[in-house]
Formats: structure tokens, sequence, C-alpha cells
């Protein structure tokens, strides 16, 4: 069993008040939250013990978990494996696994595809970049540059091309950690959250995530909600928590809040 002693008992007691709302919602992000920041975006997994309290919670006929990434759907499923009653939403919240595929119109594509060639630009000139393809975007990574210089130089260049082609202003940009993205289709997690909200009846949520683009998310939370940012940072969340094996405790708080009262 996880250890529940590291976590501060200002949030355990907050952990302890949701655990008994009639309806909780469990929003979470993946990486740097459910698993470890990696180089290798494929070969990253969600900590065992994580994915165990995930899988109890989400039993609950009271409880909604749903993992909210920054990655695609389809490059969400590829590194989490869980059972059906887990919610995946991907794309900061654009897609999930009811809503229908987004749509282009021809200019779209059309722009799409110059999109990710600026992508592939920026790669051939900064090699160890990776491209994430996204349905109506693409990111740039930059964890294996090495240096915040060269991840600047080469964020910097990709703005510049993608300037050059976003005649309209169509084209939406957001950072997060080492990775720019670009997208035709603006979400973000807040409205990820409030979607959840209205679709199941919930007197609280739990948000954790650790990323820039988690504090949409964080932004729309209510007093009667709680928010966890993980490592360091400047956050608009109430509570913060050291690492992935942190938020594996929270979870399990949350699920067995005795837990709480005998750390
Ligand atoms: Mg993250």
């Amino acid at each position: 069993m996880v250890q529940s002693s590291q976590i501060e008992t200002g949030l355990r007691a907050e952990l302890a008040r949701i655990s008994e709302s009639e309806g909780l919602i469990v929003a979470l992000d993946f990486d740097g939250t459910l698993a470890e920041l990696s180089s290798d975006p494929w070969g990253v997994r969600a900590l065992p013990e994580s994915v165990v309290e995930i899988e109890r919670l989400a039993s609950r006929t009271d409880t909604k978990v749903a993992i909210i990434s920054g990655r695609s759907l389809h490059a969400l499923k590829r590194v989490v494996q869980f059972s059906s009653t887990v919610a995946l939403v991907g794309s900061h919240g654009a897609e999930t696994e009811s809503k229908s595929p987004t749509v282009l119109t021809e200019i779209e594509t059309q722009l799409l595809e110059q999109l990710r060639e600026a992508h592939r630009e920026v790669q051939a000139q900064f090699p160890g970049a990776e491209i994430e393809i996204k349905p109506a975007g693409a990111a740039l990574h930059t964890r294996a540059l090495g240096s915040l210089e060269n991840t600047e130089e080469a964020q910097q260049y990709l703005l510049t091309l993608v300037a050059e082609l976003d005649h309209d202003h169509k084209i939406h940009h957001r950072y997060g950690k080492e990775i720019l993205e670009f997208t035709l289709r603006h979400s973000d997690k807040g409205e990820a959250i409030q979607e959840l909200k209205s679709e199941f009846e919930a007197q609280a949520v739990l948000f954790i995530g650790d990323d820039v683009t988690d504090e949409d998310g964080f932004a729309v939370l209510t007093p009667q909600d709680v928010g966890i940012k993980v490592g360091e940072g400047q956050t608009r969340a109430r509570f913060r928590v050291g690492s992935p094996v942190q938020v594996a405790r929270v979870l399990e708080l949350v699920r067995q809040p005795e837990s709480n009262r005998n750390p």
C-alpha cells in the first residue's frame, strides 16, 4: 500500500471531503501527472499504482474518471490501457470517444498541410526535434534538443514560418513543457472539464495536472472542487504535489479516506 504521510494536511482534509461527494469527477492529465515525463513519448506508461487506483475509482457508480491529455486521442490510446469506464479525452478536449471526428474545410486542410510542412522544415534544421501530428494541428517537441536556447530558437523559427502562412489568423498556438503546438480548432482543458460537468451530475471535481495547459482546467474549478498542480511553476491550483508518485497517493486517499486518519 502506498503511504499517505507526504500529502499535506489541508489537502488530505479536502480529499476526504470530496470522497464523500454525491457524484465526483476525477479528471487527470497524463504526461507528467500519471506518467513521468520522458523523451520517448511512446515508451511512457502510467505508474502501476495510479492505474490500480483509477480502475478502483472508475468502478464506483458515483465517480467518473477522465484522462484529459494534450495528446491526440490516437496517441493517448497508444499509451494507456484502461477499462471502458475511464473516459479518454484527447487534444485538450477537442477529441472524445463519443464526439464526431474533426472535419476541416478544403482551405483548412490545405493550411494544415502547410502547417505540418513548416514543422518538418524546423525539424530538418534542428535534429532531435520531434513532430506530433494531431487531427487539426501539429506540435513541435523540443525535449531532446538539450538546451533552452535551442528550444527557443526552434520555436521562434516555427512561429515565423507559421505567421507567414497564416494570413487569415486561423491558427491558434500554445506552449507546454518543451512543446509548441498549433491547431486550427481551439479547445482547452477548462472546456473539457465543463463538458464533463454538464454530462455527469457531480458535486465536486478533482483535477490534477503538471503543465501550463492544465491552468485552463484549474481556472474553471469552483470552491467545492480541488485542483492539484504537480511539480514546480506558477499555478492557479489550490494545492501542489511533487511528482506522479504522489498523485497515486492522492488517488488512494480519495478512494480510501480512512487512510487519511491513520497515515
Ligand atoms: Mg502533463
